[in-house]
């Protein structure tokens, strides 16, 4: 028997993260990741991996950004 659980599991999204942190190793290097969706805004959040500091430009591969 399956556990009941009222809360649905969010469906990863692919999402184009680009950092725009001066002097970071990465910087406009765009990459593709797999993201989940937040209870509360911002929906997506990023790291960067180059310096740490968190993506504020995350895209959709097809219908561009999204906040
Ligand atoms: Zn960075």
């Amino acid at each position: 028997m399956a556990a009941q659980d009222d809360e649905t599991e969010p469906d990863p999204v692919t999402l184009v993260a680009t950092c725009r942190t001066s002097g970071c190793p990465s910087q406009d290097q765009p990459f593709v990741g797999t993201y989940y969706a937040n209870a509360e805004p911002p929906l997506y959040r990023g790291l960067c991996m180059g310096c740490g500091q968190p993506i504020s430009d995350l895209a959709t591969p097809l219908s561009g950004p999204v906040s």
